[in-house]
Formats: C-alpha cells, sequence, structure tokens
C-alpha cells in the first residue's frame, strides 16, 4: 500500500531540501498519469483535487479512484484537497479519507480564519491527516476559489501567530508567486520565505507554481518549499495534447488511442518536474 499520509512525504523532502509536485488532478487520465511518472521517475507524489473537480465527479468517485490506482504503485502517494473555502465540505473529504486539506480561510477576517483553521486542524487529527494554512491569499482565481488581486501582506509576527497557534502542518505563504499564467516576471519575496521556515522550522508550499523559471524552483525549494502546486501547466498540457492529437488525426476516432496519447503527455511533464525539483530517486 503506498498511500500515506502527507508529513511522511513532506518531512523528508523538507528535511533534504527537495520539492514535490502537488499536480491538480482533473480526472482518471491525469489522475493514473501522473502517478505512472512517479512510479517511473521513483519520486513521491502529491495527487491534489480543487473542491470544484471533486463536486464535478463526486467526493467518494475521487477518493475511490485514488485509493485504486495509487494503490497498485510502489511509492509514496498521498490525496490533498487544494484550496477549500468551506469549512464543511474540508470536514467531508476527511471523513471521505483525504489524507490532507488546504482550509483557505484567506477571504476571512483574520480571527475568524484563525478560529475555523484551528477547528479543522482538531477535526483532521482523529483521522490522522494534516491540514495546511493559508492567512493571506494567493492573487489569481483558481477554479472558482481567490480574487484577481490577492491579499495584503501581513506583518511577520501576525503570520507566525497563525501559524504557531493553529497547529497547521504546512503553509502557504504569499511571497509574490501568482495563480494561473504570469503576465509578468514576478518578484519573489524569497527573504520572506526565508524568515518564515527559520521561525517555524516548518515546511512551505509553493503556489503558483506554473511559469516560474528553474532557478526560481531552485532556490525556493532550498530556503523549504516542499510541496511545489502544479495546477495551470497540468491543464494546459490535457488541453494542448487534445488539440494537437486531433489535429494531427482528424479521422482516428480510438478513443483510447486519443487519451492513451494526452497520458503520456501528462506523463513526460510529470517527470521532467520531478526532475526540476529534485524528488526523482527519492522514492
Ligand atoms: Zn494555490
Amino acid at each position: 500500500m503506498s498511500v500515506v499520509p502527507l508529513p511522511e512525504i513532506m518531512d523528508r523532502a523538507f528535511k533534504y531540501r527537495y520539492g514535490v509536485a502537488a499536480f491538480n488532478t482533473v480526472d482518471d487520465v491525469t489522475m493514473h498519469g501522473v502517478i505512472k511518472a512517479a512510479e517511473q521517475s521513483r519520486s513521491p507524489l502529491i495527487v491534489q483535487v480543487s473542491v470544484k473537480t471533486v463536486k464535478f465527479w463526486g467526493v467518494d468517485v475521487v477518493r475511490n479512484m485514488f485509493v485504486n490506482m495509487a494503490g497498485r504503485v510502489s511509492v509514496p502517494v498521498t490525496l490533498h484537497l487544494d484550496h477549500c473555502p468551506d469549512p464543511d465540505f474540508a470536514k467531508i473529504c476527511l471523513e471521505a479519507g483525504w489524507n490532507s486539506v488546504l482550509f483557505d480561510g484567506s477571504g476571512l477576517s483574520f480571527d475568524e480564519n484563525f478560529r475555523i483553521t484551528r477547528e479543522i486542524v482538531q477535526f483532521a487529527t482523529q483521522f490522522g491527516a494534516s491540514v495546511e494554512g493559508e492567512v493571506v491569499g494567493v492573487p489569481g482565481v483558481e477554479d472558482g476559489v481567490g480574487s484577481e488581486m490577492g491579499g495584503e501582506l501581513l506583518p511577520i509576527e501576525q503570520e507566525l501567530a497563525f501559524i504557531n497557534g493553529t497547529g497547521i502542518y504546512c503553509y502557504a505563504p504569499p511571497i509574490g508567486t501568482a495563480h494561473g499564467f504570469y503576465k509578468a516576471e514576478p518578484t519573489i519575496r524569497y527573504d520572506r520565505m526565508q524568515q518564515l521556515v527559520e521561525a517555524t522550522k516548518m515546511p512551505m508550499v509553493l503556489h503558483g507554481g506554473t511559469g516560474l523559471t528553474n532557478d526560481v524552483y531552485e532556490r525556493l525549494i532550498s530556503l523549504g518549499a516542499a510541496k511545489v502546486n502544479i495546477s495551470t501547466a497540468l491543464k494546459k498540457t490535457y488541453a494542448d495534447g487534445f488539440r494537437a492529437y486531433l489535429e494531427k488525426h482528424p479521422t482516428q476516432y480510438d478513443p483510447l488511442k486519443l487519451i492513451g496519447a494526452v497520458q503520456n503527455d501528462v506523463i513526460s511533464i510529470a517527470e521532467s518536474l520531478f526532475a526540476v525539483f529534485g524528488s526523482k530517486g527519492q522514492a
């Protein structure tokens, strides 16, 4: 059985300073693709799903598909719920067997976010699950969650109070990255990342991972980003894969050849990112 709790994957990545890709899968083609890629690269893997995706397929369908696919490989894999602003939905997923959730209370007041995040942490504990926390919104709407502007940066003392007081396992820091495609070169706050890791000794999560240069990935991972979220790049690979195949084979009607080609594209991008993030060969 290769389904493991999130800390089993992230503690080691944080200690040895490599990053574990967390791919936002949308269906069986993408989920199976990234899991196969992890096995081939001997890399640990975080399979994550958005609230929108879980609602599209249904909680049990996603969870059962994950357990079935991940259970067949020998590398450690874990299931994570991305940006969830609804505490009740986060609890439903934890009850259904998710290994971790990001409770995203960045749209709430600090106090309200603090209170609910702590409650979710306590709830998750009974299932042996973990919670990622977020206090300042990452700019860019992702699958219907968040805002284009993101949140105002808080004094670091307040972020630390949130991290230490809520009992979260890992944290999504506001460091200048954004969801979606970058329209301009982002200004990355390496100093903030460094300060947060030094003060908390806690693994950090890199949001807005699509479109950063390898140098940016490497610097942030070396500072303590142990989970690197990849959503937009996978969606683009998926859509482009269908388009390219259909344009090249306009009279080909074998669906398995079509989705097989798309899945191969998914496997390729996943394998290349495992190599960039340094997780290749770590499992
Ligand atoms: Zn995010």
